[in-house]
Protein backbone atom coordinates (compact mmCIF):
# COMPACT_ATOMS: atom_id res chain seq x y z
CA UNK A 1 0.00 0.00 0.00
CA UNK A 2 2.62 2.50 -0.74
CA UNK A 3 0.50 4.46 -2.40
CA UNK A 4 -1.95 5.32 0.24
CA UNK A 5 1.41 6.57 1.56
CA UNK A 6 2.16 8.69 -1.80
CA UNK A 7 -1.39 10.04 -2.10
CA UNK A 8 -0.66 11.26 1.66
CA UNK A 9 2.16 13.08 0.50
CA UNK A 10 0.39 14.95 -2.51
CA UNK A 11 -2.37 16.10 -0.20
CA UNK A 12 0.45 17.46 2.01
CA UNK A 13 1.94 19.45 -1.66
CA UNK A 14 -1.42 20.33 -1.92
CA UNK A 15 -2.41 21.88 1.03
CA UNK A 16 0.52 24.36 0.42
CA UNK A 17 -1.34 25.78 -2.72
CA UNK A 18 -4.43 26.79 -0.32
CA UNK A 19 -3.26 30.19 0.11
CA UNK A 20 -3.38 31.16 -3.51
CA UNK A 21 -6.12 28.73 -4.44
CA UNK A 22 -9.36 28.23 -2.84
CA UNK A 23 -10.22 25.60 -4.90
CA UNK A 24 -8.13 22.94 -6.53
CA UNK A 25 -10.35 21.17 -9.77
CA UNK A 26 -7.30 19.37 -11.62
CA UNK A 27 -3.65 18.41 -10.59
CA UNK A 28 -1.44 16.39 -12.99
CA UNK A 29 0.69 13.36 -11.78
CA UNK A 30 4.06 12.05 -13.50
CA UNK A 31 4.63 8.66 -13.38
CA UNK A 32 6.99 7.03 -14.58
CA UNK A 33 6.93 3.20 -15.67
CA UNK A 34 9.71 2.57 -13.60
CA UNK A 35 8.25 4.49 -10.45
CA UNK A 36 6.77 0.88 -9.29
CA UNK A 37 3.68 3.10 -8.84
CA UNK A 38 0.25 1.54 -9.54
CA UNK A 39 -2.16 4.36 -11.55
CA UNK A 40 -5.18 2.53 -10.54
CA UNK A 41 -4.18 2.04 -6.62
CA UNK A 42 -2.90 5.64 -6.75
CA UNK A 43 -6.10 6.87 -8.09
CA UNK A 44 -8.36 4.69 -5.65
CA UNK A 45 -5.83 6.29 -2.98
CA UNK A 46 -6.21 9.95 -4.00
CA UNK A 47 -9.82 9.37 -3.80
CA UNK A 48 -9.89 8.75 -0.56
CA UNK A 49 -7.12 10.85 0.57
CA UNK A 50 -8.97 13.55 -1.12
CA UNK A 51 -11.86 14.03 0.77
CA UNK A 52 -12.38 17.02 2.72
CA UNK A 53 -9.16 18.54 0.94
CA UNK A 54 -9.33 22.13 -0.75
CA UNK A 55 -8.45 19.29 -3.86
CA UNK A 56 -11.85 17.35 -2.97
CA UNK A 57 -13.51 16.02 -6.10
CA UNK A 58 -10.29 17.51 -8.34
CA UNK A 59 -10.43 15.83 -11.55
CA UNK A 60 -6.75 13.31 -11.65
CA UNK A 61 -4.46 13.18 -14.94
CA UNK A 62 -2.06 11.34 -14.86
CA UNK A 63 1.07 11.47 -18.08
CA UNK A 64 2.60 7.85 -18.26
CA UNK A 65 6.55 8.55 -18.25
CA UNK A 66 8.04 5.70 -20.59
CA UNK A 67 11.62 4.58 -19.82
CA UNK A 68 14.33 5.91 -21.51
CA UNK A 69 17.52 4.59 -20.95
CA UNK A 70 21.36 5.86 -22.24
CA UNK A 71 23.69 2.84 -23.17
CA UNK A 72 27.32 3.60 -21.59
CA UNK A 73 29.42 1.38 -23.89
CA UNK A 74 27.81 2.79 -27.44
CA UNK A 75 26.01 5.93 -26.06
CA UNK A 76 23.08 5.10 -27.82
CA UNK A 77 19.18 5.60 -26.13
CA UNK A 78 16.71 3.31 -26.31
CA UNK A 79 13.51 1.89 -24.10
CA UNK A 80 13.56 -0.96 -22.00
CA UNK A 81 10.39 -2.77 -21.71
CA UNK A 82 12.47 -3.76 -17.73
CA UNK A 83 15.48 -2.57 -15.44
CA UNK A 84 17.11 -5.53 -16.27
CA UNK A 85 17.39 -5.59 -20.26
CA UNK A 86 20.39 -4.95 -22.16
CA UNK A 87 20.78 -2.21 -24.51
CA UNK A 88 19.16 -3.68 -27.97
CA UNK A 89 22.75 -2.05 -30.32
CA UNK A 90 25.18 -3.67 -28.68
CA UNK A 91 23.80 -5.91 -25.51
CA UNK A 92 25.70 -3.69 -22.92
CA UNK A 93 24.16 -3.78 -19.40
CA UNK A 94 25.86 -0.19 -18.24
CA UNK A 95 22.94 2.11 -18.46
CA UNK A 96 21.72 5.40 -16.79
CA UNK A 97 18.22 6.36 -16.81
CA UNK A 98 16.96 9.47 -18.36
CA UNK A 99 13.22 9.01 -17.47
CA UNK A 100 10.85 6.90 -16.37
CA UNK A 101 11.80 6.68 -12.82
CA UNK A 102 9.66 9.66 -12.27
CA UNK A 103 6.84 10.31 -9.79
CA UNK A 104 5.61 13.93 -9.09
CA UNK A 105 2.99 16.53 -8.70
CA UNK A 106 3.22 18.38 -12.27
CA UNK A 107 0.56 21.04 -11.87
CA UNK A 108 -2.17 22.14 -10.19
CA UNK A 109 -5.35 24.19 -11.26
CA UNK A 110 -7.94 25.90 -9.73
CA UNK A 111 -9.94 28.49 -8.79
CA UNK A 112 -7.33 31.50 -7.57
CA UNK A 113 -8.53 32.48 -3.51
ZN1 LIG B 1 24.78 -0.08 -26.28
Amino acid sequence: MHELSLAVEIVGLLERHAHELQRITRLTLDIGTLSCVDEQALRTALQAALIGTLADGAEVVVNIIEALALCLDCGQTFQPPDRIEPCPHCGAFRKRWLSGEDFRLRSVEGTPA
